[in-house]
């Protein structure tokens, strides 16, 4: 806990991961874990570690990175921080986002910009850019981040590091800011597979506070670290290769990770995913949907910041919601009330719920032939920071390949595999339901 503080004081004015360090509590933690326990020591004791700031901590500010919750210190903690409570870890701070999670480059905070530790001119990713940087600039072992579209992948691809997006439902989302309810997922970014698997033991399992959590067996994730992936089955999906904007260098250096795992003794196979190419377009319209109605709260009464001023009561809702979202946030719940608006709900959001099974299906032929499929994490390197700010179109094709996963609720891990022009390039391993076992194996042997 010590070096992580001197690490933060000495880097963190240049990378900007975290919006709030605790450093004085993580110290007074850090004292009593000082005195072990008897019997074996639980999976975390005494490991630093960071938390999204969209995952409420009991008596810490938690803001998503918006300026209305500015002021918002939650009563309660997130399962998932319980859950690492209970495994002992100490809690470093709340990490920098793009706000409500809205976003792929850390740019959308309300706040500032967390930078990419590998150059502080180019983006981290997001949103969970924050707390992909701090494991990457080595302040601390592990992070959490979520991922409703990528927030985990990509920023553990832009920034050099392993991140994790497990199976819906087998994190907790009590705690979790809702950002697009269906999809969102709390997930570990660690610097190898090993402690990737050791984060993820502690923070899953049924919860009874959230409605979607399963109740499902959990494996021994490290036990299944065998090294050993002979005989697997791995897919490679062809429409991933011929994405609009995939950097060639990027997807080289992919090629070569697969022919890595060939050399381990799996078997490769091309396959389609046809509905691909409607992933971003059916992504973008439900998420939003869903935030318009999640975000619906942040009202001036209940949470957070309320403005000065107003006239009534509706003065005061437009008020407080033009001061406190920033422009992402109201470009989401325009689009999503609008689609979800009668007249047009059958157009857009109802037809992008069948295509999104439709998109489901896809994984589920493939699966019932493969272990797990393999691709880019992402179609570039990081970008230059202001290289995508203003042009929000190019900024969701950026999560083509991230997407297709949450849409289908399966999990999928990112790890760094190359580098182009100094730059870390990320390969997503992608699972079946409920194995991160196989995925974490694989991810594994590759490392
Ligand atoms: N970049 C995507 C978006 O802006 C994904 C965000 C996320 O996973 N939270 O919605």
């Amino acid at each position: 806990t010590e070096a992580a503080l001197k690490r933060i004081s000495e880097t963190d004015e240049r990378v900007k991961a975290y919006l709030l360090v605790v450093g004085e509590q993580a110290m007074e933690e850090a004292k009593k874990l000082d005195q072990l326990p008897e019997g074996e020591l639980p999976l975390l004791y005494g490991i630093p570690g960071a938390i999204k700031d969209n995952m409420v901590t009991r008596g810490i500010r938690t803001t998503c990175a918006s300026k209305i919750l500015s002021n918002y210190i939650p009563p309660y903690n997130a399962t998932a921080v319980n859950k690492l409570q209970d495994n002992r870890f100490v809690l470093i701070g709340k990490t920098n986002m793009d706000e409500f999670a809205m976003g792929s480059s850390n740019e959308n905070s309300g706040f500032f910009s967390t930078k990419n530790p590998w150059d502080l001119e180019r983006v981290p990713g997001g949103s969970s850019g924050g707390s992909a940087a701090t494991v990457a600039a080595k302040q601390v072992p592990f992070s959490l981040g979520s991922d409703t579209g990528g927030s985990i992948r990509q920023p553990a691809a832009y920034c050099g590091v392993v991140g994790l997006k497990p199976t819906y439902g087998l994190v907790s989302r009590f705690g979790l800011v809702a950002f697009a309810s269906s999809l969102d997922q709390i997930g570990p970014f660690t610097r190898t597979v090993e402690d990737c698997a050791i984060v993820l033991q502690a923070i899953v399992g049924h919860d009874p506070n959230d409605s979607t959590s399963a109740n499902v067996e959990i494996p021994d994730y490290l036990s299944a670290l065998t090294g050993d992936i002979k005989g697997l089955k791995v897919a490679i999906p062809k429409e991933y290769f011929h994405a609009e904007g995939a950097d060639p260098e990027v997807l080289e250096q992919v090629r070569n990770a697969i022919r890595v795992l060939e050399g381990l003794g799996a078997t490769v196979d091309e396959v389609s995913l046809p509905h691909t190419k409607y992933a971003v377009a059916t992504y973008y319209l439900l998420a939003p949907a869903e935030a318009s109605s999640n975000l619906a709260r942040y009202d001036g009464v209940r949470y957070g910041v309320r403005a000065e001023g107003a006239m009534n009561l509706v003065d005061m809702y437009k008020k407080t919601r033009s001061e406190g979202f920033g422009p992402e946030v109201k470009r989401r719940i325009m689009l999503g009330t609008y689609a979800l608006s009668s007249g047009y709900y059958d157009a857009y959001y109802l037809r992008a719920q069948k295509t999104r099974t439709l998109i489901k299906q896809d994984f589920d032929r493939v699966f019932a032939d493969y272990d797990v499929i393999v691709s880019p994490t992402a179609p570039t390197v990081a970008f230059k920071s202001g290289e995508k700010i203003d042009d929000p179109l190019t900024m969701y094709l950026n999560d083509i390949y991230t997407i297709p996963v949450n849409l289908a609720g399966i999990p999928a891990i990112s790890v760094p595999c190359g580098l182009v022009n100094g730059l870390p390039v990320g390969l997503q391993i992608i699972g079946k339901a409920f194995d991160e076992a196989t995925m974490l194996r694989v991810a594994h042997a590759y490392e």
